[in-house]
């Protein structure tokens, strides 16, 4: 027996922003195709005209590339199951249709929308589940066909069997067994000549010789018509996984539209590029949503490459998984102090850019090791190190007077320090520290009050990475002329 290679797909109706569930939905089939050397297919299912959003297929590919989740297939690559974008598939669908009406798996329906609706609404009174009530079931293939020539309008819909049952396999939860006869006559190919997701999916998932279908649990009431479909044709069904939901923080329901879009005022989205923007990086969010629904310890740090190595579908669970924005942090800190100082830097010098700040290179270098401890997010650089790209800074002079002091006394410590510092050959921290120090000892003061007004004086503000290593890079001539400043401003108060 020959083993199919692996295929797996991702299959996304670009009908919205790119959110964690998407990425998710992504990320475990890519994660399964690297680790068993598979192919891994983006395939854009953008058959629901309606819901279609312009700019939303190159927001998911964009998305993909900053996750680092590359295509092997799909849009712009192409690949040898093509075309990957189903509006370009329309013929094959239409063909399939036809294929299951011709093998008495499908009917055409010309029933109305107001003759569906009076149905419906009677079912609904009599306190039926509203489902297609067979109108156009037992039309001749003949009549339909003339039908359709004369230019009727028309949907084809799959014929349910009304009887027997159906037993489909979900990979995370086991066998399903669903009657036939609470299932309905599904439309799969609309009035538009465009296919539902029942066709086209699963046409598509056998043309592209998906192996493993991971998908989201929205779709699980549908696997058993899907299943249905599939064996019409004649063919094989893929591994199905449904993956669990995602709960709002609280755990109690999935997250509204209005809750995703109000997250951003407390610094947090399930938008990609929301969480790009707040200096999310991509390995914090792999790392947190890989974890969403893998049954691995859930504060296991780890980069794409670990999670290749690590991945089965075995320990996928089904189980719901509520966002929790502090693991989120957590995951994004500790891989920012991972990253190797060029690579920290390259990361925060945008951030800088953005706000307009001139970001010298050596500089940059130097502050990194200082800030990496200190960040959460990325866009952290900018209150621990704007300060090292500016000209001059301005301390709030209130934040100049050392605890218990006043101003005056703080004037006079600034200019014991200033005298100290002037006295040294070179502002090098090793150099500058240890007089520091002495002068704290012998003055009896305590080393916050010092030290407090240095920092608001050189840095400009009250917390800073490290004073005497960022008083080192600032350099000599800088530290003097802030100081002096300081003493002014401290003198004049
Ligand atoms: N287009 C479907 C969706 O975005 C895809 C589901 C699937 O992966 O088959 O929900």
């Amino acid at each position: 027996m020959s083993i199919k290679p692996i295929r797996t797909r991702f299959a996304p109706s670009p009908t919205g922003r790119m959110h964690i569930g998407n990425a998710r939905s992504a990320l475990y089939p890519f994660l399964l195709a690297r680790r068993l050397g598979g192919t891994f297919i983006l395939r854009i299912e953008d058959t629901d005209q309606k819901r279609f959003v312009p700019g939303a297929e190159q927001e998911l590919i964009d998305g993909l590339h900053w996750l680092g989740i590359q295509f092997d297939e799909g849009p712009g690559i192409g690949g040898p199951y093509g075309p990957y974008r189903q509006t370009e598939r329309r013929e094959i669908y239409h063909e399939h249709a036809w294929k299951l009406v011709d093998s008495g798996h499908a009917f055409p329906c010309f029933c109305t929308s107001e003759r569906l609706d009076k149905v419906r609404q009677e079912q609904m009174k009599n306190k039926q589940n509203p489902r297609y009530d067979g109108y156009c079931r037992s039309l001749s293939i003949d009549e339909a066909r003339q039908r359709v020539a004369n230019g009727e309008k028309y949907v084809i819909r799959f014929k349910m069997p009304k009887e027997g049952s159906i037993t489909v396999t979900d990979h995370l939860r086991g066998s399903i067994v669903t009657e036939n006869a609470a299932l309905d006559d599904s439309v799969l190919m609309k009035s538009d000549g465009l296919p539902t997701y029942h066709l086209a999916a699963m046409v598509d998932d056998q043309l592209m010789q998906i192996t493993h279908v991971i998908r989201g649990s929205e779709w699980l009431p549908s696997l058993p018509l899907h299943a249905h479909v599939i064996r019409a044709f004649g063919w094989d069904e893929p591994v199905f996984m449904h993956l669990s939901v995602f709960l709002k923080p609280s755990g109690k329901g999935k997250m509204s539209k209005r809750e995703a879009a109000e997250a951003i005022k407390d610094g947090h989205s399930i938008f990609l590029n929301d969480m790009k923007d707040l200096g999310y990086t991509p390995e914090g969010v792999l790392n947190w949503i890989v974890l969403m629904g893998w049954g691995v310890a859930d504060d296991d740090v780890m980069t794409l490459n670990q999670m290749v190595e690590r991945f089965t579908i075995d320990s996928l669970t089904p189980s719901p998984a509520a966002i929790n924005f502090q693991k989120l942090d957590h995951f994004n800190a500790t891989h920012i102090r991972l990253f190797s100082t060029e690579d920290l830097a390259g990361r925060i010098k945008p951030y800088f850019t953005r706000e307009g700040l001139n970001v010298n290179d050596d500089v940059l270098l130097k502050i990194v090791p200082l800030l990496r401890e200190r960040l959460v997010t990325l866009d952290d650089c900018l209150g621990f190190g704007s300060f090292f790209f500016k000209d001059d800074v301005s301390p709030n002079p209130e934040d100049l007077i050392a605890k218990g002091l006043d101003a005056k006394q703080s004037a006079g410590i600034a200019q014991r320090a200033y005298e100290i510092l002037l006295a040294q050959s070179d502002i090098s921290h090793e150099r500058c520290e240890p007089p520091l120090r002495a002068y704290v000892e012998e003055s009896g003061l305590n080393a916050n009050q010092v030290f407090g007004i240095l920092r608001v004086a050189t840095t400009g503000q009250k917390v800073s990475p490290p004073l005497f290593e960022s008083m080192e890079i600032i350099g000599r001539e800088k530290c003097l002329a802030r100081i002096k400043q300081a003493i002014e401003i401290l003198e004049k108060m």
